[in-house]
């Protein structure tokens, strides 16, 4: 079979991989406990569930304008205003399938073919391919454990060259759970500012913070920069609504008009009856994500209570998401050198899929999403604990 050229440079999303061999797996009758994809394990509260039910029963099930219906949009810039002080207004804001869709039509919209994209490493799977599908050129920024792999402004500056369009900053971070501080982000946005350096800030996991990390947004950078600064969060982590496949992007209006464009000639609108749910949210109460907040945060403890007592391996502790991504390279040998060969023997021995760290630009580390219950977390913890130890 012929494939165009321009996939010949990208790989299947690692974390989508693993967790389809762990559903195999599972369905051949191993007891497999996956803590390998990023998503919560509560339901969808209720309230978004019933405003999407009685939209369909209202058989609001047609097309609707592709950048999304205008109280969902009108629903977004409220969300900003309600927890940043901003509401950006209607036409600075677009709905799409997933926050994955929002990044894949910022690409496509900003870069020129070879134009650079800056991306701090460790960084999600998804970011660099992406980018090589946009035509453009990913450079990754490494980090390191012990800085919380946090990029420094001097590491970007060392990576910035003539073509560099653009930087993505993620915080709290998939993989690593990581988050900046708002000094640290702060001084990150006036290098890239001053330099003409496009920021895309994916912030989909911002309502998950664990005190002393704060919530944060660039929001207000893009109020004050709206050419130089888009806003990516959705509904899939926060809402646990990972199905519904609802993202959202706040940019200049012209970015917008772009992203409509492409959109309008791809997928065409967001499904309607999810879009209502949507709008139920971001304009509901906040009570259950605050719960499943408090849930997660005391599985992060948990879990680093454990992994930290792991010798030689170096775990900084998170202030969000719901990732650990320990440097495991101390207990790397001859028949298990990297990543990717520890990922397997631990799936193999202790029946647990995690991801490799190699899928997210550092292959000294694995992945380990804590989104279970804690059951089931305690469980896969000592099951790999005993392969690491061995
Ligand atoms: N973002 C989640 C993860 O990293 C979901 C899977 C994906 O879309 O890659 O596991």
């Amino acid at each position: 079979m012929r494939i165009s050229l321009k996939l010949s440079r990208i790989q299947p999303s690692a974390t989508l991989a693993i967790n389809a061999k762990a559903q195999e797996l599972k369905a051949q009758g191993k007891p497999v406990i996956s803590l390998a994809v990023g998503e919560p394990d509560s339901p969808t509260p209720e309230h978004v569930k019933q405003a999407a039910r009685q939209a369909l029963d209202d058989n609001f099930t047609r097309y609707t304008p592709v950048p999304g219906i205008p109280e969902l949009r009108d629903a977004v810039g409220g969300y900003f205003g309600r927890f940043y002080g901003v509401t950006p207004p209607r036409e600075a804001v677009i709905v799409s399938n997933g926050g994955k869709q929002v990044l894949y039509n910022l690409f496509t919209a900003l870069l020129n073919p070879g134009e650079q994209v800056l991306i701090p490493a460790p960084y999600w799977v998804s970011y660099p391919d992406m980018v090589l599908l946009a035509g453009g050129e990913p450079v990754a920024v490494p980090t390191e454990p012990e800085d919380d792999f946090l990029v420094s402004v001097e590491a970007l500056e060392k990576a910035r060259t003539p073509l560099t369009r653009a930087l993505v900053l993620n915080s709290p971070s998939n993989p690593t759970g990581c988050c900046y501080s708002k000094a640290q982000l702060d001084a990150i946005m006036e290098w890239a500012v001053g330099r003409g350096i496009f920021v895309i800030s994916d912030e989909i996991y911002d309502q998950l913070v664990y005190p002393p990390a704060e919530r944060l947004s660039v929001v207000h950078w893009w109020e004050r920069h709206p050419e130089k600064v888009a806003v990516v969060n959705g509904l899939a982590k926060s809402f646990a609504m990972t199905g519904w496949r609802i993202g959202y992007c706040v940019a200049h209006p012209d970015l917008i008009k772009a992203q409509s464009k492409i959109q309008g000639q791809s997928t065409s609108n967001v499904c309607s009856f999810a879009q209502k749910g949507a709008v139920a949210a971001l304009t509901g109460s906040f009570d259950c994500v605050e719960q499943m907040r408090q849930g997660f945060e005391r599985r992060r403890n948990l879990a680093m209570e454990i992994v930290s007592s792991w010798e030689g391996v170096k775990c900084p502790n998170p202030g969000g998401a719901f990732y650990l991504f320990p440097d495991v390279s101390a207990r790397f040998n001859a028949q298990t050198p990297d990543s990717a060969s520890l990922c397997k023997r631990i799936l193999e021995e202790a029946l647990v899929a995690l991801v490799p760290g190699s899928a997210f630009g550092d292959d000294r580390c694995l992945r380990f999403s804590y989104a279970v219950s804690d059951e089931t977390l305690l469980k896969a913890l000592e099951a790999v604990g005993k392969v690491l130890k061995g």
